[in-house]
């Protein structure tokens, strides 16, 4: 009889025992999920405009600008916001800027940071406003974007990070460089070249 009563104690405590590896195992599990591939520190990483080495050949640009997605939601519109917070791109030939001729500077829809003036504005046919140059390098930055299956440089705002477009290398000279930046992402204002 006591021998029969110690194993079961033995089976309850074995069973016990594989009961908690297993726990630690799914807990382990969870942790590494975390490490790997959790979607809060990458949304908070997108909130945090990032700054390139070597763009701020004037230092002009010191102020960046950092607010939460919901500040972001309720400053732009639902457009705006689609293309300068969640690298949206807008439908080409749709924009209110591949088409225009103004004479003028081109600033950031999300933060006013002045990018592009209509003097490096050029006809890409593309249906996006297209440009050779930014004001200034230090007005933007630059990233690898590996999104659809295709490498790209993705352009955004230095002062905002904002999205803006991309920049590919079949532009016109001096450059050589066509900067397709989505219209959604620009607010011409008149006559103020730099
Ligand atoms: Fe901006």
């Amino acid at each position: 009889m006591d021998e029969l009563r110690s194993e079961r104690m033995l089976d309850r405590r074995k069973a016990l025992k594989s009961l908690g590896a297993a726990l630690a195992a799914w807990a382990g599990g969870l942790a590494l999920g975390r490490v790997l591939g959790g979607g809060r520190p990458k949304a908070f990483a997108a909130e945090t405009p990032r700054i390139t080495p070597g763009n701020g050949e004037s230092g002009e640009m010191s102020e960046r600008i950092v607010r939460t997605e919901e500040e972001w939601r309720r400053i732009l519109t639902p457009e705006e916001f689609y293309v300068l917070r969640k690298k949206g791109t807008e439908r080409a030939f749709t924009g209110k800027y591949h088409d225009f001729k103004g004479k003028g500077t081109y600033v950031c829809a999300g933060c006013g940071n002045e990018l592009f003036s209509s003097q490096t504005k050029f006809d890409s046919g593309t249906g996006w406003p297209s440009f050779w140059a930014p004001i200034s390098e230090a007005k933007i930055l630059k990233e690898k974007d590996q999104s659809f299956f295709m490498s790209r440089t993705e352009v955004l705002c230095a002062r905002c990070g904002g999205h803006l477009g991309h920049v590919f290398e079949d532009g016109p000279p001096p450059t050589g460089l066509r900067y397709c930046i989505n219209s959604v992402a620009l607010k011409f204002v008149e006559k103020q070249q730099p």
